[in-house]
């Protein structure tokens, strides 16, 4: 158990990181708990082994309900660090992708990638990896980055000095990416994996009240408006889709992951298959921001990558639409046509 990496691998991971210098962690734009609780994980890991330079970088903004997470104050962020990201990626003689499998998911953070000098690891889990890398660790098979990074410092030989702080942040990252440990977690690895993190002393009961009962009031009355008055329910197809328009938001004084997790609620009628969300995003016109989750034998993956320019898991994928809302519901029920007959068995 908890042995990813084949012992050459494991070496040249070794190695990689006793050379360097100056190392910079990255995540995909919106980063979650798993981009989040991964990334800190293992700055923490590095900070132990003597690493004095390890800077953590995301393309945008983080939930509130993720920022209490050990080491989250000296993260940077892109659009309004962005002179500090370009110089930390300059100055980098090492670089960590995490939880995401192409430099294009961090959107405008992307040519600072694409542009840096600095050898690549991915550390990853997500379908179909593209990119030069040094070292690509990506297992798809695995239900978060979080939970690869736990098998990486183990087999590393960190797991007995591993700090309270470092298993609070994989920890949180498992919890988030498998909604509890309700979907993508029967693997027996996982449980052990809780078992040791828990003799670090982490409270699991507090994470899940820290990240999970964290509503503002307008947060739970938006979750509450969208379910009751957006969401459409196709019953032949098992199928429903919802569309949040800027009003939606502006309303219910919308911030960032209020809606987090609400593609799943749907999902709570006896034999959905598929569950899509569609919302404006709050900054750029014409851009309508996909989220599909799905269950009961269909896998949304193909959709999302055929329908809306997007990807992900198999049953956890997302994309998006450049044009109207109008055309968004429209190319949707184009979607859903075109899997009818899956959709329509039962
Ligand atoms: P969410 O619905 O939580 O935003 O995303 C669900 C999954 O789909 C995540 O694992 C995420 O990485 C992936 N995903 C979301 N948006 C995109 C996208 O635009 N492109 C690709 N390839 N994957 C996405
Ligand atoms: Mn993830």
């Amino acid at each position: 158990m908890f042995e990813l990496l084949e012992r050459q691998e494991t070496a040249q991971l070794k190695e990689a990181i006793s050379a360097a210098n100056n190392i910079v962690i990255c995540a995909h734009k919106s980063p979650d708990g798993d981009a989040i609780g991964s990334t800190l994980a293992w700055k923490h890991f590095l900070q132990q082994q003597g690493k004095q330079s390890v800077k953590v970088c995301y393309p945008d903004a983080t939930p509130d309900f993720l920022q209490w997470l050990p080491g989250f104050k000296e993260t940077l962020r892109y659009d309004r660090q962005t002179i500090q990201v370009k110089q930390a990626f300059n100055n980098a003689d090492l670089v960590f992708y995490l939880d995401f499998g192409q430099s294009s998911r961090t959107e405008d953070m992307q040519t600072v990638l694409d542009t840096c000098q600095a050898p690549i690891i991915l550390i990853d889990h997500h379908l179909q990896p593209k990119g030069n890398y040094l070292l690509q660790a990506s297992f798809t098979q695995l239900s978060s980055t979080s939970e690869i990074i736990f098998n990486l410092i183990y087999q590393l030989g960190g797991y007995d000095n591993m700090t309270k702080a470092c298993a609070e942040c994989i920890y949180c990252g498992m919890m988030t990416d498998t909604g509890g440990f309700t979907y993508n977690s029967t693997r027996p690895e996982i449980f052990s994996i809780i078992s040791l993190l828990l003799q670090k002393g982490i409270d699991k009961d507090n994470i899940y009240n820290k990240v999970f009962h964290n509503y503002s009031e307008h947060a739970l009355r938006l979750r509450s408006h969208i379910i009751l008055n957006k969401m459409n329910y196709i019953e032949n197809l098992h199928a429903s889709y919802f569309i949040i328009t800027k009003s939606d938001l502006q309303k219910f004084h919308f911030i960032k992951g209020d809606l987090e997790g609400l593609v799943n609620t749907p999902q709570l009628i006896k034999g959905l298959k598929l569950s899509i969300s569609l919302r404006e995003d709050t900054e750029k016109p014409n851009l309508i921001l996909v989220s599909l989750r799905s269950s009961n034998g269909f896998h949304c993956q193909p959709m999302a990558t055929k329908f809306f320019n997007g990807g992900g898991h198999a049953d956890a994928a997302g994309g998006k639409l450049h044009c109207s809302m109008e055309e968004a519901e429209q190319v949707t029920i184009k979607a859903l046509l075109a899997y009818r007959g899956e959709l329509e068995k039962n």
